[in-house]
């Protein structure tokens, strides 16, 4: 089969986006099967019609329609000549011997024009179906279902629909800068904003040469996953360690980690802010740790003045596993590395910072050097998908 029928939710949308964000949808859809060539796409109601020059498994559509945000379901389907007889050959030859015990068929009629009604066409494809497999329409709660669309030019069939992602097209809610660490929360918290709609510009903090480049590593591995979903990604690798090394000479212990966090929102908003992203994402939730009290979060989160997203905060640890391993991220999150948080902290960090304290720690290195240093130091690299 070379085409795939793609359905949204455009009730989903919102109306006065609609036409937008079904023009982001088919940008993405069409990006997301480029290299295997892309004959036609067509809009239809609630749908788009793709088809490729050449034929597509399940396999691959899974792989790649499948990752496309905003699709809540496809089918591939097959492309015939617009008349009910050659429809009738065609789906009872690839019906094969499909086993089923109940049926449908459903029929959209785009070409208006076209001899015989929607119903009409069901009956007779239907009373086809029917003889061949000896099963029960049943239109309700059907095992198996037969799709049939008819254009002005051509029609298709189709079996069956493989669920999407759902979400909103990536694009579609703007652009925004994802913390991400190598760790098993931040590639589903990006995973998770994606889904919304977001574009992102990833930012990983590193200790090299003080600790050794299995982060990096992981975090390029996350990367080739995640781009699958917006099909390119730039990735700014921050060199930590310097910045640490600074803040450990100047500073005592205990709130160690709250002034390395509050340094990556201060270098990830000068980011952002270049690139004229609107808000920053984190993998934190609630509790976790002991820098993820609602006191840290605080003191940490005053740093930055753009929106801090946190789209796992109300989750637990079992939740956010559960996804990462659907999203296939949660082998190479899983991977023992060192993380940059590790390097000279204590076994027991303060769980309730206070922003004065901080501040006064603050006031003993040089806050935007350390900033700067951090932003022209990073270093950039890119990701596309399909590769
Ligand atoms: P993760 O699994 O995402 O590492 P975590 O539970 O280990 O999260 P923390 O290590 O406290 O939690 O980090 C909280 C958030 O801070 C991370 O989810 C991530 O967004 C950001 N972060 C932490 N370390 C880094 C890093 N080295 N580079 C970029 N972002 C980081
Ligand atoms: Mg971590």
């Amino acid at each position: 089969m070379d085409s795939v029928l793609v359905r949204y939710h455009e009730i989903a949308l919102k109306k006065g986006n609609r036409a937008y964000f079904t023009e982001l949808l088919k940008r993405n859809v069409i990006a997301a099967v480029k290299d295997l060539g892309v004959k036609d796409i067509r809009s239809l109601p609630a749908r788009l019609l793709l088809t490729l020059k050449s034929d597509i498994d399940q396999a691959t559509a899974t792989e790649r329609i499948g990752a496309v945000f905003g699709v809540a379901n496809f089918s591939l389907v097959e492309r015939t000549a617009t008349d009910v007889e050659t429809l009738r050959v065609r789906i009872l030859d690839s019906l094969d011997d499909t086993r089923f015990e109940s049926f449908r068929i459903d029929t959209q009629r785009g070409d208006k024009a076209f001899p015989l009604t929607s119903p009409e066409i069901n009956r007779v494809l239907g009373a086809a179906v029917k003889e061949k497999s000896h099963a029960r329409v049943d239109l309700e709660k059907p095992e198996f279902t037969v799709f049939v669309e008819i254009l002005p030019r051509d029609a298709f069939f189709g079996f069956n629909k493989i669920p999407g992602p759902g979400g909103l097209p990536v694009g579609a809610s703007g652009r925004v800068v994802s913390l991400i660490s190598g760790g098993i929360d931040s590639p589903v918290a990006s995973y998770r904003m994606m889904q919304r709609g977001c574009r992102l510009i990833f930012v990983h903090f590193h200790s090299a040469p003080y600790q050794d480049k299995t982060s990096q590593e992981k975090v390029r591995e996350l990367l080739k996953r995640l781009t699958r979903h917006q099909f390119n990604s730039r990735l700014f690798l921050v060199p930590f360690g310097e910045i640490q090394r600074q803040i450990v000479a100047a500073v005592s212990r205990p709130l160690r980690v709250i002034l390395y966090r509050r340094m990556m929102l201060r270098i990830a908003e000068a980011i952002a802010r270049r690139e004229k992203a609107k808000a920053l994402v984190t993998g934190e939730s609630l509790g976790q740790v002991a820098s993820q009290t609602l006191e840290n979060m605080a003191v940490i989160q005053q740093a930055a003045t753009l929106p801090i997203l946190r789209p796992l905060v109300g989750m637990d640890k079992q939740e956010i596993i559960d996804q990462a391993r659907r999203i296939g991220t949660f082998d190479i999150s899983s991977i023992p590395d060192q993380d940059c948080c590790q390097l000279f902290v204590p076994k027991h960090p303060a769980t309730k910072a206070h922003l004065s304290d901080v501040e006064k720690d603050e006031a003993s290195f040089d806050v935007k050097e350390l900033v700067r240093f951090g932003v022209e130091n990073a270093a950039e690299e890119h990701f596309t998908f399909p590769g």
